[in-house]
């Protein structure tokens, strides 16, 4: 889930709101100044009650908000990067760069959310009980306490990636001494709960009640979808995780091409018959940059004939390089953020191999095959 707009930063962490959550904050605000009308309280004006219905739904997704920062907090406070919050029409996710490395941690990250949300419900129960005298001001509170509280049970169900999937996954871990077992057990419960709230929510269409029975089928399946994704990604991260970019490099980097090379040599000299899609460029020992076919694409033909690779390259400086010891997921995530599909391995300033997308699958199937990894 991106986020649409940045709001800021807390804790030097980005905080961003996607798009649909406007569509949800309309929705609320409209249902919640009907419900606080002038016609239930007569001390409102239509003013202040669209005014009271604006800030309770202000402080229904600031409730969102702390609670992620409840994960947070713990995270950092566990030396887990948080890579950023975003809300959306569904709540809001913050966005852990790694998996915790103990049960413990796993569980304490798990906690910190509904812990806020306790913490809110009973502080919102509280300024209830103080401003009981005033209705318009009590009901707000009321609501807002009751739906803190709907938050934490529903956050609670056993299912990843609710924080309850979390917090059973962790528990099994501690118990079974095996993280993959937790994960299995969490994406079990994960599956129920997701075909739970669909199967409640075609209940409730039957039953007549078509918006809450259609907004609990959507739910099922975007809680169905991620849980689907973030297996994969554990899954991944389990495999990967101790193994180093020397371990799935190509070390010879052939064919290596000098920059003077004109484009329509690279074609069909050296492109065409190895069939590959990005080159070296080195000029006798000294490296130069990285020309891909993409960067070719965007020549005109016309002036292949011309314009030379050191022309059209990513220059050596300004390449993304890593190091025969950095950790493989490392390397992956800094592919992802910068999109692209190789990075050349340097030692001591040469370079050594080259890292790409595909020898990393070449090499988790090579592993696959030989049973070093077997399914979460
Ligand atoms: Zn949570």
């Amino acid at each position: 889930m991106n986020a649409s707009f940045q709001l800021g930063r807390i804790w030097g962490i980005p905080i961003g709101l996607h798009w649909s959550l406007l569509v949800v904050f309309a929705l609320l605000t409209s249902s919640l100044s009907a419900r606080y009308s002038p016609e239930q309280y007569p001390d409102l004006s239509p003013g202040a009650s669209l005014l009271l219905a604006v800030v309770t739904s202000v402080l229904f997704f600031v409730s969102i908000l702390l609670h992620e920062l409840g994960h947070t907090w713990v995270a950092l406070r566990n030396n887990i990067p948080v890579e950023g919050i975003t809300l959306f029409a569904l709540g809001g996710v913050a966005r852990i760069g790694e998996q915790a490395k103990t049960a413990g941690a796993e569980f304490r990250i798990a906690a910190g959310g509904p812990v806020v949300s306790l913490v809110l419900a009973a502080a919102f129960a509280v300024i209830w009980f103080l401003v009981r005298g005033v209705t318009f001001l009590a009901a707000p509170c009321l609501w807002l306490a009751g739906t803190n509280l709907a938050l934490l049970l529903f956050n609670l169900l056993p299912g990843y990636p609710l924080d309850g999937g979390r917090l059973l996954r962790a528990a099994v871990w501690h118990f079974t001494g095996s993280e993959r077992k937790g994960l299995r057990v969490a994406a079990i419960g994960g599956q129920l709960v997701a075909f739970g709230l669909m199967g409640l929510g075609a209940f409730w269409i039957l039953s007549g009640d078509f918006v809450s029975g259609l907004w609990l089928i959507f739910v099922g399946w975007f809680l169905q979808n991620t849980a689907v994704a973030e297996q994969a990604g554990s899954t991944l991260q389990a495999q990967l995780s101790g193994t180093t970019v020397a371990q799935a490099m190509v070390m010879e980097i052939e064919p290596r091409v000098p920059s003077r090379l004109k484009l329509r040599q690279l074609v069909d000299d050296v492109a065409l018959p190895s069939g590959q899609r990005y080159f070296l460029v080195i000029d006798g020992d000294e490296p130069r940059g990285l020309v891909t076919l993409r960067d070719l694409a965007k020549v005109p033909r016309e002036r292949w004939d011309w314009a030379s690779v050191g022309e059209v390259m990513v220059p050596w400086a300004q390449l993304q390089r890593v190091a025969p010891e950095t950790e493989l997921l490392t390397a992956l995530r800094l592919m992802d953020d910068a999109r692209i599909g190789q990075l050349p391995v340097v030692q001591n300033d040469r370079a050594i191999g080259l890292l790409t997308r595909e020898e990393i699958l070449h090499y988790l199937r090579l592993r696959a095959e030989v049973g070093l990894s077997g399914r979460p």
